[in-house]
């Protein structure tokens, strides 16, 4: 269809007065107009419908159909652009009745006949453009409202007080039915009670005009949580739009790419990069608020073995089901609950950075003994069995523990020491907790020791020796003495090594008093050399712990320069279990002890593995029976057959033999006819202070001084 600005509109002039049709045709045509006439309604009706004409002008009163009559035609028209053309309705009668009819039955507009010619041309041509602007307002609106309902946008618009003027929902207003007829409500009743203040602060103030702000909410919509953002576009002063769209699904892939990059897939616990940012988060806070916090870094015991020996899938179960408990230890209240931690825990971090390797921060802790305190606690938990997959497992852990601001400034740097440490832990044996720097580990290892004595020795009584002399079965002479660990209680008495041993084993302890037995036992022997009249040897018990740990040797190197002692003097026993444990690494320390001129003796021998082939790799010196065997003697026909078999064998293999528990001086002479070489048990001593040991080997001394004379 042609518009009104294009030259040559096509109008329709229908009139049965002939000369009114020719004079308005003809001043038309004159005008620049194109022509269509008709002489009466119905051929005016079927011209309308055969042509396309942009105007009509309709005479009211004309044979077969009135103007109303043709106009009402016109505004049926199936198509909406015919439908909409502009009508002209020429009336003679000029009263309001026609008028109101006309407008009634859709015209346009009219002119009152008789028909002032000139003014017919200007009053056409602003109906023609009065219409197209219509046209194009309403192919605008229709653009627009396509637009707005196409965009997933609920579109509100409120007032300077925040009073809705306007709501169109839109696609987006399917999730807001509440929000259906909301205008004239506040902001206030609509929104969530924290955003609406929000967007308000937003909404215009005169120098944000124009501006966009947004803000994304959770809104708990019908039960469920969705996500909105909302944008305010202040449009003028005191008028503001607001969009609100639902982000829902941006939100959960927001959420999916970040479960991806910061979370551990197997444990769903935070992973390496989510540990290291917070971590990195909490030193910038500790540093700012003058706080230590602490770093540990577990790493399972022979995790390996159980994913080589049962798959996979069990070592991932494992891994979920160790997750879960340390979670569970490291509940901030169960912590506290348990007197484990003085102060509040909630800012406990848990990760795992891949493998077997757990992180923990501790944040604002008041001293590295609080960080001990949870390591010996997740220690302690890890041990017990985990139940996975019907298989009952049973794994330790080693735990590396870094402090800031001691041990670095910065997040990778305290994660790496805390690495150090645990690898420092793994050295020592594992099943244990080291700190990051050494000296440090021995500062607190001694503190805590000296609070755990304080705390359950009271005032006197504590750790102190015993020593239980080694009888030659020739002489009966004292040929040494071995150093028994005595742990005297004010309130208990003596408590037995056999009681206490495997406490000190667990908390690590074993190593600094295992190193104080040592140093006592050579500086104490080194002055028996002068009161006996023979070299007197020293025998001192290692702790598998100790055995495992790699500063061992070092350690016993420095006590023997320190005292003086000859190392041949030395005698080391350990029992079979610790060899064992570790056999690779035990086999290296020996020979280093060995090629140092230590001896080894195998404790407890009979009790353990008890294979003597399985002796041929070790580089021992001697073996003790052990008592059990010794209490059968000499009636037990079984005891008598293992005491000499062993002996028997222990000799082919160049090794010597002492026999513990030697309670009866028969069982003294059953095994002095087998040949074992030194003896030991309450028969001819039982385990005695310093003093009197000392008193012995002078006793002992003039007695051999005698048997020589004699
Ligand atoms: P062990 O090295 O086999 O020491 C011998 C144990 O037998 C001692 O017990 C000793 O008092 C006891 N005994 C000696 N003769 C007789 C006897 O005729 N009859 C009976 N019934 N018992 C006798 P104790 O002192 O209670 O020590 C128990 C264990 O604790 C030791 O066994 C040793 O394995 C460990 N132990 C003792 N001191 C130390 C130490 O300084 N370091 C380490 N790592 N372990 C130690
Ligand atoms: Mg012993
Ligand atoms: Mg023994």
């Amino acid at each position: 269809m042609a518009t009104a600005e294009t030259s040559a509109p096509t109008v329709l002039v229908a009139d049965d007065d002939a000369t009114t049709r020719l004079l308005i045709a003809a001043t038309l045509r004159g005008a620049g107009f194109q022509v269509l006439v008709a002489s009466d309604g119905i051929e005016a009706i079927e011209l309308f419908d055969r042509t396309d004409p942009e105007l009509l002008v309709l005479d009211v009163e004309m044979p077969r159909a009135s103007g109303y009559e043709v106009c009402s035609h016109v505004r049926k028209h199936p198509d909406a652009g015919r439908r909409n053309v502009p009508v002209v309705i020429a009336t003679g009668m000029d009263d309001t009745v026609s008028v109101n009819t006309a407008y009634e039955c859709g015209a346009t507009d009219f002119v009152s006949k008789p028909v002032n010619m000139p003014s017919l041309v200007h009053r056409l041509r602003y109906v023609l453009r009065s219409h197209a602007a219509m046209q194009r307002l309403l192919a605008a609106e229709d653009r627009s409202r396509a637009m707005l309902s196409a965009i997933p946008d609920a579109i509100l618009q409120f007032d300077a007080h925040g009073v809705v003027t306007a709501y169109r929902g839109g696609q987006g207003g399917a999730r807001l039915p509440h929000l259906a007829n909301c205008a004239g409500s506040n902001l206030a009743d609509l929104l969530p009670e924290v955003v609406a203040p929000l967007i308000f602060a937003n909404s215009v103030t005169p120098a944000t005009a124009g501006e966009r702000k947004s803000v994304e909410f959770a809104w708990l919509l019908e039960g469920r949580w969705a996500h909105f953002e909302a944008r305010c576009v202040p449009k003028a002063i005191g008028e503001t739009y607001l969009f609100l769209r639902d982000i829902s699904e941006r939100k959960e892939s927001e959420e999916r790419i970040h479960r991806l990059a910061y979370c551990d897939s197997l444990t769903g616990m935070p992973n390496r990069q989510a540990f290291l940012e917070t971590l990195e988060r909490e030193v910038a806070r500790a540093t700012q608020a003058s706080q230590m916090l602490a770093v540990l870094f577990m790493d399972l015991d022979g995790f390996k073995r159980v994913n080589d020996t049962l798959g996979h899938a069990v070592g991932d179960h494992l891994l979920q089901t160790v997750a879960a408990r340390l979670k569970q230890v490291l509940r901030p209240r169960d912590l506290v609950a348990r007197d484990l931690v003085p102060r509040d825990l909630e800012q406990t971090k848990l990760a795992r950075l891949g493998g077997d390797e757990f992180t923990i921060l501790l944040t604002d802790i008041a001293r590295p003994e609080d960080a001990i305190a949870v390591a010996q606690r997740v220690r302690e938990e890890i041990k017990r069995p985990f139940s996975v997959d019907s298989h009952e497992i049973v794994v330790s852990s080693s735990i590396g523990v870094s402090i800031f601001p001691d041990d670095g400034d910065g997040a990778m740097a305290l994660v790496k020491h805390a690495d150090t440490a645990m690898y420092h832990a793994k050295e020592r044996g594992r099943d244990n907790c080291q700190l990051y720097s050494a000296s440090l580990t021995t500062r607190v290892v001694q503190r805590v020791s000296r609070e755990k004595r304080r705390r359950q020795a009271h005032e006197r009584g504590g750790v102190g020796g015993s020593y239980q002399p080694l009888i030659g079965t020739v002489d009966r002479a004292v040929v040494g003495m071995e150093a028994l660990l005595r742990w005297n209680d004010p309130q208990h008495g003596l408590i037995s090594p056999a009681e206490f041993i495997p406490v000190a084993e667990e908390s690590g302890l074993i190593i600094p008093i295992g190193e104080w037995v040592l140093r006592t036992a050579c500086a104490q022997a080194v002055r028996w050399q002068s009161d006996a009249a023979r070299p007197v040897r020293l025998a001192v018990n290692l702790s598998s712990v100790q055995f495992r740990d790699v500063g061992l040797v070092a350690t016993i190197l420095a006590i023997l320069r320190e005292s003086g002692l000859a190392p041949q003097l030395l005698e080391l026993e350990v029992t079979e279990s610790a060899l064992m444990d570790d056999a690779d690494a035990a086999i290296l320390r020996m020979h280093e002890l060995e090629a140092a001129g230590v001896r080894l003796a195998i404790d407890d021998f009979g009790t353990g593995y008890s294979s003597m082939s399985y002796l041929k790799r070790f580089p021992v010196g001697a073996l003790k029976i052990d008592r059990s065997f010794v209490s059968g003697l000499p009636d037990d026909a079984e005891s008598v057959a293992i005491s000499r078999a062993i002996i028997a064998m222990a000799h082919s293999m160049k090794l010597s033999v002492t026999a513990e528990g030697i309670e009866t001086e028969e069982q003294a002479a059953v095994l002095a006819g087998f040949g074992c070489e030194n003896m030991q048990g309450y028969h001819f001593a039982r385990p005695m202070n310093a003093g009197r040991a000392t008193e012995l080997l002078r006793e002992s001394a003039r007695a051999l001084l005698r048997l020589s004379a004699a």
